[in-house]
């Protein structure tokens, strides 16, 4: 089944129910956005020559005609292969040429750039544009029938690790997707609406599925991202705005609304994951909005679904074990099967940490042009993600670190994030990253990265608090105040940078 079948369906179902909106305001019904996708589709099959099983590029930042275009890509029976618009020319060369995409349709302001990347003008189609504009208003394709094993959507991982690869979904894996939010995050109804404030070519942006089939509104805030103000009032105009939001986004959105005075009215649920989110965080985040979190984990390679950490056990304040259940990832989505094993893929005792693997339908195909990956990765059927962690005797799992992320320092393991946890509960520490330094007594002595809000904390008062919480070893040997920390277009902390710059600046 084609995945754009869902536009389809709810076009007959209700094509008078508003579908995509700019802002407030209302672009078009479900009638005439199936109408513009399949006359998008038509353009793309001719005169740009897209074959079933080509690849289309979207490169570009959160627009109304990002979801045309991704569907107009889905309806012809192509790939969509959607590009994070930060990137560089230079990296989006090697995407394009890696995934030999036959079309890229671009934002109008980064047309320069896709050009300089080596995208063919012939091919190039500016999102929105009026060329775009007269190729929505033309005659309908059919859609084209595919198959489950079909590839649906390349996406290359946000690459905080090595070079990115392709990760191949199917039509299988992101029906499968789509349903798995049913079952373990959120029921859906028509009145709801769906905003991209996060980028729509990740995780946000795959969300679309499961708000089209429901026949829901699809939100694209005006400023194209993420503003707490702009996001507030529009839950005020619009209304039962469910988002994606990476831990930092809800950070921002919570500090925004608590400044304003203002509580979670007009927001109907906040899906967060993609990176750790700090319990305290999390506790004001629930004070502040009320009960409308949920936490998901996944990666690329199983699209938002690995785990989900339900509404209810978030704010079940009373269980024995709320605490480690808020600092937990939840429990394996009801469509998969997700393990804790050692070095030789045994399962781990209850407790003990180990590598998580997951098997199910939302599991990708493999890498793109990587037989050797694809085998080390999903190596038994399995897919090795390269998170450690640990389960608990309900099926909880407790994400520690990449494994990469782990720092041994004299012989023992220490999870950054633990010690993040720690150094956060200090009022004037608004971010924290631990990352492993080269030590020649030690192998590696804890380093962190801190955030200040407002002075800077004196060394001795962080080791206090560090002392007071985590085993002597884990304390950091060294905090280095900055601006910001670095990070991707995802929200996600960039560790290999902060490793990287203390190679650059060793001392102190
Ligand atoms: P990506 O493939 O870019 O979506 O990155 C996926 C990675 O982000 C995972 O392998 C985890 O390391 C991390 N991640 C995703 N969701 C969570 C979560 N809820 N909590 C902690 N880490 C997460």
């Amino acid at each position: 089944m084609n995945i754009s079948q869902l536009l389809r369906r709810s076009a007959l179902l209700c094509p008078e129910r508003p579908a995509l909106l700019h802002g407030a305001r209302v672009l078009h019904d479900y009638r005439q956005l199936a109408a513009r996708v399949a006359a998008l589709a038509r353009h793309l099959r001719e005169p740009l020559g897209v074959r079933p099983g080509d690849r289309v590029a979207i490169y570009g930042a959160n627009a109304p005609a990002y979801l045309q275009a991704q569907h107009a890509i889905h309806w012809c029976g192509a790939a969509a292969v959607p590009v994070n618009y930060k990137l560089h020319p230079r990296e989006l060369a090697y995407v394009l040429q890696d995934s030999g995409a036959r079309v890229v349709c671009a934002s109008p302001e980064l047309e320069g750039a896709a050009r300089e990347a080596g995208a063919d003008p012939a091919r190039l189609l500016v999102l929105g544009s009026s060329a775009w504009e007269a190729a929505a208003q033309g005659a309908p394709l059919p859609l084209h029938d595919a198959a489950p094993e079909d590839l649906a959507w390349l996406f290359y991982t946000s690459g905080t690790t090595g070079r990115p690869k392709g990760v191949m979904l199917t039509q299988r894996n992101l029906l499968a997707m789509t349903m798995a939010y049913f079952t373990d995050v959120d029921e859906v109804d028509a009145r709801d609406a769906m905003v991209y404030a996060a980028p729509m070519s990740h995780g946000a942006g795959l969300y679309n599925y499961v708000h089209l089939l429901r026949g829901a509104r699809h939100v694209v805030p005006e400023s194209g991202g993420f503003d707490p103000a702009e996001l507030a009032a529009l839950a005020r105009s619009v209304g039962r705005l469910s988002l994606f939001a990476a831990p930092t986004m809800v950070h921002r959105l919570v500090a925004h609304l608590q400044q304003a005075g203002q509580g979670g009215e007009g927001f109907k649920t906040i899906v967060y994951g993609g990176g750790p989110m700090y319990v305290d965080d999390l506790r004001r985040a629930i004070d502040v909005m009320g009960q409308k979190f949920v936490q998901i984990y996944g990666q690329g390679e199983s699209p938002m679904t690995i785990t989900a950490l339900a509404r209810e056990h978030l704010v079940e304040r009373e269980h024995p074990r709320w605490q480690e259940r808020i600092a937990s990832v939840g429990v394996a989505h009801a469509c998969v099967q997700v393990r804790v094993v050692d070095g030789q893929d045994q399962d781990l005792p209850v407790g003990e940490m180990g590598e998580v693997i997951v098997r199910g339908e939302t599991v990708m195909a493999g890498y793109w042009n990587n037989p050797e990956a694809s085998r080390e990765t999903l190596r038994g059927g399995w897919l090795h993600t390269g998170d450690v962690g640990s389960l608990d005797a309900d099926g909880f799992l407790t994400l520690r670190d990449r494994s990469k992320d782990v720092i041994i320092s004299g012989g023992s393991n220490i999870y950054p994030r633990e010690v993040e946890e720690v150094l956060l509960l200090h009022p004037r520490v608004s971010e924290a990253a631990v990352v492993g330094r080269r030590d020649a007594d030690w192998g590696e002595i804890v380093v962190a990265f801190l955030v200040a809000d407002g002075a800077p904390v004196p060394d001795g008062e962080l080791d206090a608090l560090c002392l007071a919480h985590i085993a002597r070893f884990k304390r950091p040997k060294v905090y280095r105040w900055v601006r910001s920390l670095p990070k991707n277009a995802y929200g996600k902390v960039l560790k290999t940078e902060l490793r990287q710059s203390l190679k650059e600046s060793p001392a102190p």
